[in-house]
């Protein structure tokens, strides 16, 4: 008889982005004439850089020649790509990080989600509320928790952002092994300071713990005093891990590519304490599971690390900050409480009413859809997220809508 991975049975089945589509098409047929305008979901809507579409399509080309032609790359990812990731993404900031520690895949969520596997079952596991559904959910399929009762799942160590603390976790009040860090956060927009994330790793030396560092977002750090990468703090190279991806920073979410870094002087340990190099159990994992992103993919990719492709990333990215700022400004200006948006590409604003609530009077009032914070997690509720990913014209547009309805209020 199969039998399945019962774990799988623990799952919350997320209604998140089911339970907006249905309100938003219920409110578009009761008013087929309103223009509805989309803040919510976490997808860039901009073109790829014409410096990666060059690079593609040059690839692509010598694809379609014998003589140029490429089967099957190297599964780490090809050295000229993992040269220049190691090159400007770390040494030219101070963080020793060589291309051997690269990883080229194609995704920061495949990666996230399946970098638990290389770690014990029995390991405790620290996430924070509100969060990036994946880490969770990964380590709920691979058996780690209980069953879920109360908006939580048993056995996890649940991080908690609070107004407080601004959304950076204070470190767990008791020992935990495999520690999950988003920054820029999504779906709170927090940056977390230097010395904030000094903690962190203070914190996993010393409890020979890990840190599983989300930096997705680190394209839209402009604060130069905020970290862009773990491995500026000291010593983070003995406990982290690192992924990155280029759908935020380069609009690869359709594309696809992305990358983890796994220092050489990252240990694990063996029940009996003996310790063993995880880059040598993320290799062995990464080569047997994975056969390399697309050729032409990245050479685009490789494009983005020229001067011009710098440039046209960096003016991608600012294009969604001004957004960012225009509604920082205008909810802030309404007497909202808001995390985010100056470093990031969202915006967490504290309604002071139920998630649902606010979503709803938005939707209703302004025409306008953004994400209810609790979708996030316990401590999302009286939370929304509204995005920067949509065009100047539709942002203004949004903002003046919603300034509209609420003030009117
Ligand atoms: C969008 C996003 C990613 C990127 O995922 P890809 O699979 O590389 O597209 C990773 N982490 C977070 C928190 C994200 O929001």
């Amino acid at each position: 008889m199969i039998r399945i991975n019962e774990n799988y049975r623990k799952l919350q089945a997320s209604y998140l982005f089911s339970d907006i589509a249905k309100r938003v098409n219920s409110f578009q047929q009761a008013h087929p004439d309103r223009r509805i305008i989309k803040l919510g979901i976490g997808d860039v809507t901009r073109a790829l850089p014409s410096a990666c579409i060059s690079a593609f399509h040059r690839a692509v080309d010598e694809m379609a020649d014998d003589a140029t032609f490429r089967g099957y790359g190297p599964e780490q990812g090809y050295p000229f790509l993992r040269e220049k990731i190691a090159r400007y993404d770390y040494q030219e900031r101070g963080a020793d990080i060589s291309a051997e520690e690269v990883f080229i895949s194609d995704g920061a969520k495949c990666d996230s989600g399946n970098i638990q596997e290389i770690f014990a079952d029995s390991v405790v596991v620290a996430i924070p509320d509100p969060v990036y559904p994946v880490y969770l959910d990964t380590n709920v399929m691979a058996g780690r928790t209980g069953p879920y009762k109360d908006g939580r799942y048993e056995g996890i160590v649940y991080l908690e952002g609070t107004r407080q603390n601004g959304f950076i976790p204070d470190l767990p009040d008791r020992p935990v092994d495999l520690i999950y860090l988003c920054y820029p956060n999504n779906p709170t927009g927090a940056a977390i300071t230097k010395p904030q994330l000094k903690a962190w790793v203070d914190y996993a030396r010393k409890h020979r713990a890990l840190l599983l560092y989300d930096a997705a977002y680190e394209a839209f750090v402009r604060d130069e005093s905020l970290p862009k990468t773990i491995y500026e703090i000291d010593g983070a190279r003995e406990v982290a891990i690192e992924f990155r991806s280029f759908s935020k920073t380069a609009g690869f979410t359709g594309t696809r590519c992305a990358f983890t870094v796994v220092p050489k002087s990252c240990q694990a340990y063996m029940a009996d304490g003996q310790s063993v190099l995880v880059h040598s159990l993320w290799l062995r994992r990464h080569t047997t599971k994975f056969n390399g992103v697309s050729y032409p993919v990245q050479r685009a990719v490789e494009a983005a690390y020229d001067e011009e492709g710098r440039r046209q990333c960096r003016e991608l990215t600012d294009y969604y900050l001004e957004n960012a700022a225009l509604i920082r400004e205008k909810m802030t200006a309404m007497g909202y409480d808001c995390i985010g948006g100056e470093n990031s590409p969202y915006i967490w604003v504290q309604g002071h009413i139920d998630s649902w609530k606010f979503f709803d009077l938005l939707l209703e009032k302004a025409g306008v859809v953004c994400t209810p914070g609790a979708g996030f997690g316990r401590c999302g509720e009286g939370y929304i997220r509204i995005s920067a990913f949509n065009s100047h014209e539709n942002v203004q547009q949004a903002m003046n809508r919603i300034t509209e309805a609420l003030s009117s209020k």
